[in-house]
């Protein structure tokens, strides 16, 4: 079963075994170490000191509605914001979270209608990102339920929408679906970066959901963020994490605003030998990744990789393809369960029936480190020939 490789967070990537060919490939998680070179370089641009004297205090700013968010990780998120064009920040609350995994239940809080006679459904078009549906029924809450693919969503009265845009796991850009009066949406813009995917235009919606984890590469930072347009939903945001965690780590909104701050100025002191723009180096990262896998893919009639349209970039000022942080490969012909098929290769992956379609479909991570990635392209090639 899948089970082994994708319930526990503690599966190893470590060697296995002795030669190269049994050693476990797990691109399993989405674990950004991609991006480990850019930060290596960066040196005290992206390093901070904590003194032992500072972040005593439960509080930030009392004045605020998110009364834990610290004012220079606030400025910094606006300013990439601007910097990158990817969404609109004036007349929105921030509220941070620890990732934006808290951020979402948080969402879920808030957005529930308190005198429902029954959980109000939260739905997604499949193939949807597979923690939402564990997520929100893990504490089976009588305010929210699991509602399955939003295709095919047909229930009169209040829902909650997840639009997930570029989608995890597949890539695509996309829009709500169920488009009824009643509708919350909460949009999962964790892709929406330059590296990913052409940036369109400023997202500009109710409540959007940010993370560090995938636009800078630093998940173990746990530092998500919503931009929220309704301050009562801002407030009730807030009382779920205040009642959660009593707050976000100042430690590590800290950090979050001194690495956000390297991004911006990485960009803003433009591209030159001593350095790099982050966002540059991580297309640039992708753009390789991507182009080795298409040539190793269209070798093959084994697999087949999604179609994507270049759109023009405002960010980078010119037209460029889509390049997601998820590979959804199908097995062609009569492989009907490519996990486990990859799987015999030592190569574990996460199966569609996962993210709520066939398993035909897997995903697979394009964030891992280049040793890893190497040997999955080898192995993928090895299996054609
Ligand atoms: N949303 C999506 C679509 C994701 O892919 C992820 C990370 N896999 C998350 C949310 C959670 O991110 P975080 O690390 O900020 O909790």
């Amino acid at each position: 079963s899948s089970s082994s490789s994708t319930s526990s967070f503690a599966n190893s990537t470590s060697t296995t075994g002795a030669s190269s060919n049994n050693r476990v490939i797990n691109l399993d998680h989405g674990d950004p170490t991609a991006y480990e070179r850019f930060w290596r370089q960066t040196g005290d641009k992206s390093t901070i000191t904590i003194p032992g004297w500072q972040s005593l205090s439960y509080f930030s700013d009392v004045t605020n509605i998110c009364w834990f968010l610290e004012a220079e990780f606030a400025r910094e998120v606006v300013r990439l914001h601007n910097v990158v064009g990817n969404a609109v920040t004036e007349g929105r609350h921030i509220v941070v979270g620890t990732g934006s995994s808290q951020l979402f239940l948080a969402a879920l809080y808030a957005l529930s209608p308190i005198d429902s006679p029954e959980p109000i459904s939260v739905v997604c078009a499949s193939p949807y990102y597979s923690s939402y549906p564990s997520m929100t029924n893990h504490l089976k809450s009588g305010l929210y339920k699991w509602g399955g693919d939003a295709e095919s969503y047909e229930k009169e009265g209040p829902y909650i929408e997840l639009v997930t845009s570029p989608n995890n796991p597949d890539g695509h850009v996309r829009r709500s679906k169920v488009n009824r009066s009643q509708g919350f949406l909460v949009h999962d813009l964790a892709y929406y970066w330059p590296q990913y995917t052409p940036i369109s235009a400023p997202a500009d919606h109710d409540l959007t959901l940010f993370t560090v984890s995938k636009s800078t590469g630093h998940a173990g930072m746990r530092i998500g963020w919503a931009l929220v347009k309704d301050q009562e939903v801002a407030k009730k945001m807030t009382k779920f994490i205040e009642l959660n965690t009593i707050g976000v780590s100042k430690d590590s909104q800290l950090r979050a605003a001194k690495v956000l701050r390297a991004v911006s100025d990485s960009w803003e002191q433009g591209n030159s030998k001593e350095s790099e723009s982050f966002f540059k180096f991580s297309h640039k990262l992708m753009a390789n990744r991507w182009k080795q896998l298409r040539l190793v893919v269209e070798r093959s009639e084994l697999f087949s990789l999604p179609k994507f349209s270049p759109a023009f970039c405002t960010f980078f000022n010119q037209v460029l393809e889509p390049q997601p942080a998820f590979v959804w490969l199908k097995c062609e012909g009569n492989v009907e369960d490519c996990e486990s098929f990859l799987r015999g290769y030592n190569i574990l992956t996460r199966s569609g029936i996962h993210f709520g379609v066939s398993p035909k479909y897997v995903r697979i991570s394009m964030l891992d480190t280049d040793e890893n990635f190497n040997q999955f392209l080898d192995r993928l090639s090895a299996i054609q020939s």
